[in-house]
């Protein structure tokens, strides 16, 4: 990824090592509407309130006129974001207003022609922009089937994996989330996407308590070894360039690739005993928008609502640099909040000295 469109490679460092109040990274839950049902979902799908006041788009071409000039990446996400029919539209509102160069969109997989049609559109509408698509597959095909709640759900992920990959800057990844109904065949279930199904991009993810869902107590040792062995199946194989999360050609895809090792590692020290590592940046690198434009420094924090962006006319700018988020800011510093959530985790890890020479070293193939 070259930083060259609406903003500079210094602004851009000069945010996240120093002045830190721009995000890098914004995750945009566009929808909470969503055709599956699993069980370990945090959107509470009882409540009627759930669904509504979904930002317009023209909310959200208001909103993305204020996200400053250091945004590199949105992740696009909900709900199922397909669920939005007007979501090409939403992706060139954040394409033209904002700096990004890249969109990550998190899918359940389970709407091919929209996925394939939404990459063909926005990869034609700018040339530079990269395109990386999440498809979470967490089981076998009937298993997962259930848990997920769609009849032919898993064939659809499959088919969605393959027609992504023809399309040009457009790299769909299979994400397994280890929990507790996968965690005792996680081997099995890696090998069958691997082997069978002959899938060459796997990441994983561990399952977070959030929103409804909670761990059972008695699965979380288990759940950490499944995430354990696979994280480490995962690193051999891509070290090897047999599975190909990024393009290990290129600087950026060298550099993401060894942001996710630490992460996994950071994650593995931190899941059965959480205790404090290094600073967050959530609510000044990194932040979440909900679908009905509730600002929150990042998922978890569930408590710590920036305020709505309908309040202020739109304008994400005033809530981030607000009274609210610079209190927020101190209260991440001085709890030494700290947790397993990968999307912040990321963006630590680059804004963290401690491990800028790895990743530097990583991204120059001299380790
Ligand atoms: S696919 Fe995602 S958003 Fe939809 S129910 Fe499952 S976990 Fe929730
Ligand atoms: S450590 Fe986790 S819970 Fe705390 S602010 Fe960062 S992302 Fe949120």
């Amino acid at each position: 990824m070259m930083i060259v469109k609406k903003t500079s490679l210094s602004h851009v460092v000069k945010n996240i090592l120093f002045s830190r109040n721009e995000p890098v990274s914004l995750v945009h839950f566009i929808t909470n509407r969503c055709n599956a049902r699993c069980s370990f979902c945090f959107i509470d799908f009882d409540n009627k309130n759930t669904f509504k006041g979904e930002l317009s788009l023209d909310e959200i071409d208001k909103m993305t006129k204020t996200l400053g000039k250091s945004l590199l990446n949105v992740n696009i996400t909900g709900g199922e974001p397909f669920a939005r029919k007007d979501i090409i539209d939403i992706a060139k509102k954040y394409i033209d207003n904002t700096t990004i160069q890249s969109i990550y969109i998190t899918t359940n997989g389970s709407l091919p022609d929209r996925a394939e049609n939404f990459a063909k559109e926005v990869t034609n509408y700018n040339k530079d922009i990269e395109l990386t698509f999440q498809i979470s597959i967490d089981d076998f095909p009937k298993e997962h089937d259930t848990v997920r709640k769609i009849k032919g759900l898993f064939e659809n992920c499959i088919k969605t994996f393959w027609r992504l990959k023809k399309i040009r800057n457009t790299s769909p990844v299979v994400s397994i989330t280890v929990t507790h109904e996968n965690c005792d065949k996680i081997k099995e279930i890696f090998y069958y996407l691997h082997n069978d199904c002959k899938i060459d991009a796997i990441k994983c993810t561990v399952v977070r308590d959030e929103g409804v869902y909670k761990t059972p107590e008695e699965k979380r040792n288990k759940i950490i070894k499944a995430y354990d062995w696979l994280t480490n199946e995962i690193e051999k194989l891509s070290k090897k360039n047999i599975l190909l999360n990024y393009n290990s050609n290129s600087l950026q895809g060298r550099l993401h690739r060894k942001k996710d090792f630490i992460s996994w590692k950071l994650i593995k020290k931190m899941y059965l005993k959480p205790h404090y590592i290094s600073m967050c940046f959530a609510g000044r690198l990194f932040g979440v928008i909900a679908a009905n434009g509730d600002i929150f420094p990042c998922e978890i924090l569930e408590d710590k609502k920036l305020g709505n962006l309908r309040d202020k006319d739109m304008d994400f700018h005033q809530l981030w640099n607000s009274k609210e988020n610079s209190d927020t800011r101190s209260f991440i510093k001085k709890s030494k909040c700290n947790c397993t959530y990968e999307c912040a985790l990321s963006y630590n890890i680059l804004g963290n000295y401690r491990y800028q020479l790895g990743l530097l070293k990583s991204a120059f193939n001299l380790d």
